[in-house]
């Protein structure tokens, strides 16, 4: 199955472009279906209250059930302190599989990636050019995949995404997906790198071309098993079923018993 592990979904509250006012999926679902894409992950828009978001976003996903998964998106700093409890209750009540973060927002923390190792979820986390900051997560939380949109630079930052492929070779718990890289090459020298195991199909929609950014994948003439595995494979292979994993030290119970409590 052909999974496009990158869209967006839902009204955002901003009205300074599209990504923080409008993510409509009408014409994205008919060009998905049409490219023979199975199933996609949508996450919100840019959003002052990500509680508020992500439950529009799983009526979204509820309105579609054979078609879209959630990702629920927390606000690192403005959430601070209630993360866990909306993780749980994405997960537990919405179905969702993982967490958006975008540096945009705010560096991710500490207390995001407990959040993923404790229900076993992946992270895609925009971090808007700042590489050296998966060095830090990924030696910090290997049980957690993070998953790298757009090579590293939706703004074509070359430096960032070469950085980013150093990560995907050298971490096994980082991965990089291919919405919005519109230098083809370093995607080719990802691929090279770094494996098909590490790479994922992405498009950005509802605001990219869902067929567009397939063509790339396409044009990587990879073997067909390998290609496969960018196109669907891995995703599913990350996000498999969220479960919970049961607290290991006295600070991840006190968590857990948080997110219950609230
Ligand atoms: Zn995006």
């Amino acid at each position: 199955m052909i999974v496009d592990c990158h869209c967006h979904a839902g009204k955002g509250d901003g009205l300074t472009g599209p990504w923080d006012t409008d993510a409509p999926l009408g014409d994205y679902l008919r060009r998905a279906a049409a490219a023979g894409i199975g199933r996609t992950i949508v996450f919100p828009a840019f959003h002052s209250n990500y509680a508020r978001a992500n439950a529009e976003l799983a009526r979204i996903v509820a309105a579609h059930p054979r078609r879209l998964w959630g990702f629920a998106m927390v606000h690192p700093a403005s959430d601070r302190g209630h993360v866990t409890e909306m993780i749980a209750t994405a997960v537990e009540r919405y179905g969702f599989r993982g967490i958006k973060v975008h540096r945009h927002d705010a560096p991710i923390t500490r207390e995001v990636c407990e959040a993923a190792r404790t229900w076993r979820i992946p992270i895609l986390y925009d971090i808007t050019g700042d590489v050296a900051a998966i060095e830090l997560l990924a030696k910090e939380y290997p049980e957690v995949n993070f998953i790298i949109p757009h090579l590293g630079s939706f703004a074509d930052d070359w430096r960032a995404q070469l950085g980013v492929t150093d990560h995907l070779v050298r971490h096994p718990n980082v991965y990089a997906d291919t919405s919005g890289v519109r230098r083809f090459d370093m995607l080719l020298q990802a691929v090279r790198r770094a494996g098909a195991r590490k790479i994922l199909f992405g498009s950005d929609g509802p605001w990219l071309h869902p067929a567009v950014e397939m063509a790339k994948v396409h044009a990587l003439r990879l073997p067909a098993h390998e290609e496969r595995l960018i196109l669907g494979g891995n995703v599913l292979r990350l996000i498999g079923t969220p479960h919970r994993r049961e607290p290991t030290n006295g600070r991840e119970r006190r968590a857990a018993a948080a997110a219950y409590a609230a």
